[in-house]
């Protein structure tokens, strides 16, 4: 039997009641502010979100889109958000390749079980129909214990980048080439010969092999100019260069124009008479292609000579070298011309 209460009592718990409704209002008052407060932050980072051009978008652990931005939605998909959201990538199939869904969903996997960030690019059909390549940036996110939630990720357009970067390489290389090649003749030039030669003297030094270096000197090309002109010196030039390109043997056998009418040669031969071989082989063929030289002496056709000089004790550098080749040069000129003097050194 409950106690009857007094009128005094009653209005106690009275004032109780109305003191807790006070504060309930007050709560919901708070409450009500909060929520107001909350939706405002969701509209106001959705408008932030929205405003980044790149594509944002975050999935839960079920790789099942929540949130993504205006930029996911219209430049990627060319859908509205509410056709991406609570959906998967395969539930986009009419949007999202089957095998691009199958690589993201691998990717997304892959960040759930190891989580942290995830960076990888690949190409992305857009909503425009074009093609572009993105890089994307992921990362894993997990609630207070530690427990994954889900992914975030954002797409950066890397499409400009990649496209300057490869034109930037091609004109590297173009340039390159410009600045170690003869333009008349297209053989390396001098500028690359002196990079190319102490090379050639450190790995012939490594690997034991014989390495030989020749100047290589038309015969009275002053002579040859002044009968037939300029014009026809520029096209012996470019016949003998070509000759010369042909008869290298290996990789790292090179030809160089070092200026005018003379040219390095660097090759690689078993030993001295393989050496004197190759040269004589060049100057013969020279003298072949029989390109008519009427004041060259007595030979009537364009000729060369050579100062050869065959590498076996690698201990000079490439000038002693270089000074070597041309005296010898300097001396078949004196002695008559289409000839090779050779040195061992
Ligand atoms: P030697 O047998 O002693 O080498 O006599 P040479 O006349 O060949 O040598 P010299 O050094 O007196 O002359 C080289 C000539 O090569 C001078 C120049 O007219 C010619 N020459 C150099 N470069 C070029 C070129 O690019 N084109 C043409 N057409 N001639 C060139
Ligand atoms: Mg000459
Ligand atoms: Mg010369």
């Amino acid at each position: 039997m409950s106690k009857k209460l007094t009128y005094q009592e009653l209005e106690a718990q009275v004032t109780e009641l109305k003191a807790q409704s006070v504060v309930l209002q007050q709560q919901l008052g708070v409450a009500n502010q909060i929520k107001t407060k909350s939706l405002q932050t969701t509209k106001l980072l959705q408008s932030l979100v929205d405003t980044i051009p790149s594509p944002l978008f975050y999935k839960d652990v079920d790789g099942i889109y929540q949130q993504c931005n205006d930029a996911f939605s219209q430049t990627i998909l060319g859908i509205d958000k509410d056709k991406i959201i609570n959906k998967s990538l395969f539930d986009l199939g009419e949007y999202i390749p089957h095998e691009l869904a199958v690589i993201y969903h691998a990717k997304d996997l892959l960040l759930m079980k190891n989580p942290g960030k995830q960076v990888y690019e690949t190409s992305v059909k857009c909503a425009d129909g074009a093609i572009r390549i993105f890089s994307f940036h992921k990362a894993s996110v997990l609630d207070d214990d530690g427990e994954i939630l889900g992914v975030v990720g954002v797409m950066l357009d890397v499409t400009e980048l990649k496209n300057k970067t490869r034109e930037l390489k091609e004109k590297n290389r173009c340039l390159e080439t410009y600045s170690t090649t003869d333009p008349l003749t297209g053989l390396y030039n001098r500028r690359k010969f002196n990079t190319v030669f102490p090379d050639s003297l450190r790995v012939a030094k490594r690997s034991k092999r014989l390495l030989n270096f020749a100047i290589i000197d038309i015969d009275n090309f002053k002579k040859y100019n002044d009968n037939y002109g300029h014009v026809a010196g520029d096209n012996a030039l470019v016949t003998i260069s070509n000759l010369l390109q042909g008869k290298l043997l290996r990789a790292d056998d090179y030809i160089f124009r070092l200026g005018g009418e003379e040219f390095g040669l660097l090759f690689y031969a078993d030993d001295e008479i393989m050496a004197s071989e190759f040269a004589s082989d060049i100057r013969l063929a020279v003298q072949e292609l029989a390109i008519p030289h009427k004041a060259n002496e007595t030979y009537r056709y364009i000729t060369i000579s050579l100062g050869l000089v065959t590498i076996k004790r690698n201990n000079k550098d490439m000038l002693d070298l270089y000074k070597m080749a041309d005296d010898l040069l300097y001396r078949v000129k004196r002695s008559g011309k289409n000839q090779i003097l050779a040195k061992i050194v």
